[in-house]
């Protein structure tokens, strides 16, 4: 009996670590991450998906790509309670979320377990493990002049200039947005409505004007000068941070009711453009719920051109555009560390292509990377 089992010792010694390409069908052995998926299944992270699958192109959840991440570090058990109302104690990734949360690698109160995981957020879990470092080869800051942040907080740069281009009725907005804000109005007449645009670019001093002439109505209804300026603040930019200076941003109405006011937001013209403007790289720029970020209450008819990419995030994680560069700022420091690391091999974030939803086997990959290479240590 002791022989046998000395024997078997021995030849388990001998034949060494299990190829990925051995245990599934799916893993070519000179495939990339062959290595990654071997190391991550002898690691106890993942087991496949069984039937010797790996699903390699498989796309991850953020409740799958957190639970790597938690079996990786050795599936520490959180020492506070669950901090999202969205995850039930039965659910797989329960353990790893409350982790996730008390290691700051997630906030909030619902964690939306089964949105797809992209590859920004998966490598900024791994730099918000590694510490948050900070890269001396990054400046934040430096923005495309799509993603220019106009508000109350950050007034339009002295040196800022538009090239304008005309979209009828008298509106111009910056040439580079006007193609897609025209594309958008065709788009919602094809779908049965009308949109018009009642208000685009202004100039300062019409925006002077604009704050100046309802300073004075708040002024004759009984209100102080700094109480009428606070006030109008709140709904009417002060001139030098309103997104109309920019040539961004266009207030559209139901072509059949021109009040600015809430009850605009139940026109269904105006519903088509809340659930399509990101198509076309607009966002609902003040939503209900994110007033103390923008600083401006809810406009349910002003729009603000940012991109696709940017639009189509924003509207998917319902986030403000303050939000979403807090986001950008902190994914360009989490990329330069990865680069710098060698935990991702693209030397540009557009040939890392951030906004791409992280297969398992980017998954693994960078978690290998990561953690059997060193490049991660764990707290
Ligand atoms: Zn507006």
């Amino acid at each position: 009996m002791k022989k046998r089992i000395a024997a078997l010792l021995c030849l388990l010694l001998l034949t060494g670590p299990v190829l990925a390409s051995e245990r599934f069908d799916d893993v070519a052995p000179d495939a990339y991450y062959a290595e990654a998926v071997a190391w991550a299944v002898d690691q106890g992270i993942t087991n496949g998906m069984g039937n010797r699958q790996f699903a390699p192109d498989q796309l991850c959840t953020i409740g799958q790509a957190l639970t790597f991440l938690w079996r990786a570090c050795g599936s520490p058990e959180a020492s506070i309670a669950q901090p999202f109302s969205d995850v039930a104690e039965t659910d797989y990734y329960a353990g790893a979320a409350a982790w996730a949360y008390e290691n700051g690698l997630v906030t909030g109160t619902e964690l939306g377990a089964s949105r797809p995981c992209t590859r920004r957020a998966m490598v900024t879990y791994l730099w918000k493990l590694a510490g948050s470092p900070i890269s001396k080869n990054v400046e934040t800051g430096d923005r495309d002049w799509n993603l220019l942040l106009v508000n109350p907080w950050n007034a339009i740069p002295a040196d800022f200039s538009v090239e304008l281009q005309s979209v009828g009725w008298g509106h111009c907005v910056d040439a580079r947005c006007a193609d897609a804000l025209t594309e958008m109005l065709s788009a919602c007449r094809t779908a049965g409505y009308s949109a018009s645009i009642c208000s685009s670019y202004r100039t300062h001093a019409y925006q002077q004007s604009l704050f100046d002439q309802r300073v004075a109505a708040r002024m004759a209804e009984g209100m102080t000068r700094a109480e009428a300026e606070a006030v109008t603040a709140r709904s009417t930019a002060v001139p030098g941070t309103s997104e109309h200076q920019i040539g961004l941003a266009v207030d559209l109405v139901d072509s059949g009711y021109w009040q600015l006011d809430s009850t605009q937001a139940s026109r269904p013209t105006q519903q088509w453009l809340m659930a399509h403007s990101w198509e076309y790289g607009f966002i609902l720029r003040y939503p209900s719920d994110k007033s103390e970020l923008t600083g401006i209450i809810y406009e349910p008819w002003h729009y603000r051109y940012v991109g696709e990419d940017a639009a189509r995030t924003i509207y998917e994680q319902e986030i403000c555009l303050e939000e979403y560069l807090e986001e950008l700022d902190t994914f360009s420091l989490a990329a330069a560390w990865a680069r710098e690391t060698g935990i991702t091999t693209s030397s540009t974030d557009a040939s890392f292509r951030p906004n791409e939803n992280c297969s398992r086997a980017h998954l693994v990959t960078f978690l290998w990377r990561a953690l059997e290479q060193g490049k991660l240590r764990l707290p």
